[in-house]
């Protein structure tokens, strides 16, 4: 397959997996590079820029491949040293970075000098063309469908890709919603130049987290996502357990939610401990609508080759067949 990303990106078949908070580390990465996607470390899963530099270095000596390094700009509890974090990206060398939530733009000279494609992962069409102005590479098109944070104008991927195409000169992906080779042939027709998938590599052999977590999104349906945060203007699509219910019952109480009502049940250090042991209740965790189309846990190589070879069966025959 080649696209506007495989040329760019210097990969074989246009699928980026996306950064994964406590999911992004180098076996996860280098999988997916490996099986000739792009695989990307998530920044902020290493607890400090040190510890980062050292996890490049291991997935470099798993992957002779190209990957990625996901920095995400959103509310934390604590605070980040963002900085210091795009400086130890630049150190190590890596060229590919892909930033999420707030504006990349005091990050951009500092990657731009360092030569690094910067992929912005964007939830609106605004943002996407404010992205393309200040001079990001390619945009990553986060559909409402998205595990994690799906932003606040629940605008669906059926439209935000193709004003993406009629916007944008920049090339982009994809995000959301997409999981198999039905997705990745509807996402290039709808002008995408290829796809990012979080929630379907999660569930793979090669995802660092707890095999229960794995089964319980197997046997999930579409229905079992639930969006926290909407009344702090963070939403977050996350697996629908008790935990989400217990936020989601909190800010439903009359009067203004405080992130301290329910910082004890999101925080992120929980949500590790939930893929480090498979307590499915521990904590939350981030999971979009594709849950309701996997079926299985493959290795990241068998399902990359299955996304590209049904792709390339509806593009050559379905499609075909359809105008001829
Ligand atoms: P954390 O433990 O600091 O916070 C837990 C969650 O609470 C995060 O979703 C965070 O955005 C939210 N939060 C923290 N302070 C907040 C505030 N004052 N107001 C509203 N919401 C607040 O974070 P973590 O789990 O260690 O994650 C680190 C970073 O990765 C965060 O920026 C988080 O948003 C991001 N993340 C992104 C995704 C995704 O989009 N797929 C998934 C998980 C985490």
């Amino acid at each position: 397959m080649r696209t506007r990303v495989t040329e760019s990106l210097g990969i074989e078949f246009p699928i980026v997996q996306g950064g994964m908070q406590w999911v992004g580390m180098a076996e996860m990465a280098s999988a997916v590079s490996n099986a000739g996607g792009l695989g990307i470390l998530t920044g902020l899963t290493q607890p400090s820029p040190a510890e980062l530099v050292n996890e490049i270095e291991r997935c470099r000596s798993m992957t002779a491949k190209p990957f990625a390094v996901n920095l995400t700009i959103l509310p934390t509890i604590k605070p980040i040293p963002y900085q210091d974090y795009a400086q130890a990206i630049v150190d190590s060398g890596v060229k590919i970075v892909e930033t999420a939530g707030r504006n990349p733009e005091p990050f951009l000279p500092l990657f731009k000098s360092a030569g690094i494609q910067v992929i912005h992962k964007c939830t609106s069409i605004r943002h996407a063309l404010k992205a393309e102005r200040i001079g990001c590479d390619m945009v990553s098109v986060d559909g409402f469908e998205c595990a994690g944070h799906p932003g606040e104008d629940d605008v669906t991927n059926m439209i935000l890709l193709p004003l993406a195409a009629q916007r944008l000169k920049i090339p982009f992906l994809a995000s959301g919603g997409l999981g198999d080779g039905r997705g990745l042939a509807a996402a290039l027709a709808m002008g995408a130049d290829g796809i990012n998938m979080g929630t379907r590599f999660m569930v793979t052999k090669e995802a660092p987290i707890h095999e229960k977590v794995k089964q319980k999104m197997v046997e999930a349906t579409e229905l079992d996502t639930s969006l926290i945060y909407r009344t702090l203007s963070n939403t977050a699509r996350v697996f629908k357990n008790s935990v989400a219910e217990q936020v989601l019952d909190i800010e439903s109480r009359a009067g203004k939610t405080q992130f301290e009502d329910i910082q004890s049940l999101v925080q992120g250090a929980k949500g590790r401990e939930l893929f480090d042991t498979g307590d499915l209740d521990k904590g939350i965790w981030s999971a979009g609508m594709i849950v309701g189309l996997i079926d299985d846990i493959p290795t990241c190589h068998e399902l990359i080759s299955r996304i590209v070879m049904e792709a390339e069966e509806i593009i050559k025959r379905r499609l075909i067949e359809a105008v001829s």
